[in-house]
């Protein structure tokens, strides 16, 4: 697993606010020229300088409206290409956005107000309209999941129009280049680089991500330059992650997928989703176990063994009377005949040998405390589990950089004028379907938008 940061507090030096007089603000949408940021800035162009860490779909999205809003925009990435998980996503499909949005869905150890006020800064619509008229992608809503993709299913449609339309606005775009360190500088900002050369800027966004598939090129560097600027970090956990169980109990049904409702319950916290669920090999996983991971993981950090998090299972959308009805005795009718008409033949069985019930036993037969373990079983039965698959394949990070210290229309940090954050490494995730596109594309946007505003 990777690192878990503690709440930490370091100091470093506050920068003051730029004495310089800025520009006025373009128009939106105004094309910009590639610029020469990064270099000293010029006594001919008095456009802010803006420098965004990482090209993923937060820092993408923060570059084209910084550079929108006028900023002599640099959008800095580590990888060869960036948006690489914007690549991973939805299958290789992106589910862009939810087709409706639950703020209740979202978990914060933040303010859940200001979680919410950020959430509000772009509306869903508006989201669908960007992506639809601005960047050019045609999107299809999936009812049945509540999910929005590309209508051509094709993530790389999405990574590529954003990208497309950062240079043409004017963005200029240093891939290959990772960021080593982010320094204040005299009332403007240092981004130091790789190769030893280094970028100023009247504004930094830090869109780096969180700790979640290091391969993509997201390994906790942004959290790292937040602590080190002394940023408070909730602790860090992986979420919307698979769940292994090490006893073997259900190996053998690897493969086998339903639709299911599980229920995660520790100490403090408690999580229900219905949804897909999948046997694998290791363990669980499908949306439904992701959604509720997030509970099971934290219990491993603050419980005894024994005071780990349950996870209770309803195998089938019939409670304990509509089970009961379908084990009342009819003629020779067996136990697994009656499991297996609403349940996959290899789950049925498995799950009469969890209950201790004999599978060739007519229901006549059965006694009350076999129909009952039954019913138990089948309604709220315990899913063994002993860890999870961290962060390598988490879909986010849980915790990060406490929304207490950004101003939620700006997302400026609030020890830092001229610092802003956004994407996972904030103190924020949602669930499966689209959430987590539109919280990085909601706080990229309010980053970017006020990275270019005039200085106060
Ligand atoms: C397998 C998978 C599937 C997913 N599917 C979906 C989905 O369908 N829908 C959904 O809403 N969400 C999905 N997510 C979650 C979603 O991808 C993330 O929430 C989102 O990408 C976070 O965006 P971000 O810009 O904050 O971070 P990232 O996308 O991680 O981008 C950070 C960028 O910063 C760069 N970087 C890091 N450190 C440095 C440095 N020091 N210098 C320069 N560059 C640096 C990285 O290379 C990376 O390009 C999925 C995630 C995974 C892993």
């Amino acid at each position: 697993m990777g690192p878990r940061y503690g709440a930490v507090k370091l100091g470093w030096p506050r920068p003051q606010r730029s004495s310089q007089p800025m520009p006025g603000r373009s128009p939106d949408y105004l094309p910009r020229m590639p610029s020469r940021s990064g270099a000293p800035r010029p006594a001919s162009d008095p456009r802010r300088q803006v420098v965004v860490v990482g090209a993923g779909a937060a820092g993408t999205m923060a570059a084209i409206f910084a550079a929108r809003h006028g900023a002599d925009t640099t959008l800095v990435e580590g990888s060869k290409d960036g948006g690489r998980k914007i690549l991973i996503s939805g299958g290789g499909r992106c589910n862009v956005l939810p087709m409706q949005l639950d703020e209740s869905r979202y978990i914060t150890d933040s303010s859940p107000n200001t979680m919410r006020r950020i959430l509000r800064s772009w509306p869903l619509a508006e989201q669908r309209r960007f992506f639809e008229h601005d960047v050019g992608i045609a999107l299809r809503d999936e009812p049945d999941l509540q999910k929005v993709f590309p209508a051509s299913h094709r993530a790389r449609d999405v990574r590529d129009g954003l990208l497309a339309l950062a240079d043409r606005v004017g963005v200029t775009r240093r891939m290959e280049m990772r960021v080593t360190a982010v320094v204040p500088d005299t009332g403007r900002w240092r981004v130091a680089l790789a190769d030893g050369s280094s970028l100023t800027a009247d504004a930094v966004v830090l869109a780096a991500g969180g700790l979640s598939v290091p391969a993509t090129g997201s390994d906790g560097a942004g959290l790292a330059f937040a602590a080190s600027l002394g940023h408070t970090l909730h602790p860090t956990y992986p979420a919307l992650t698979p769940i292994l169980d090490d006893s073997g109990r259900f190996a053998a049904l690897a493969g086998l997928s339903l639709t299911v409702t599980l229920t995660a319950t520790s100490a403090r916290r408690r999580a229900i989703a219905t949804g897909g669920f999948l046997f694998t090999h290791r363990g669980y996983s499908g949306p439904a176990v992701l959604d509720v991971s997030h509970v099971l993981v934290r219990s491993l950090g603050e419980a005894s063994a024994a005071d780990r998090a349950r996870l209770a299972v309803q195998w089938a959308p019939l409670d304990d009377a509509a089970w009961t009805e379908r084990f009342r005795p009819a003629g020779a009718r067996t136990a697994l005949a009656a499991v297996r008409a609403e349940l996959p033949d290899r789950l049925a069985a498995a799950l009469l040998e969890v209950a201790d019930v004999d599978a060739t036993r007519a229901l006549a037969e059965l006694r009350r405390e076999e129909r009952l373990r039954l019913v138990d079983t089948l309604v709220r039965g315990t899913l063994p589990w002993s860890s999870d698959e961290g962060y390598k394949k988490a879909e986010v990070t849980g915790g990060g950089v406490s929304l207490a210290e950004i101003d939620p229309r700006t997302m400026e940090s609030r020890l830092h004028p001229g610092l802003f954050l956004c994407g996972e490494l904030l103190d924020a995730f949602g669930p499966i379907g689209g959430y987590n596109f539109y919280w990085a594309w909601a706080t990229g946007r309010a980053a970017g938008i006020a990275t270019a505003r005039d200085a106060a």
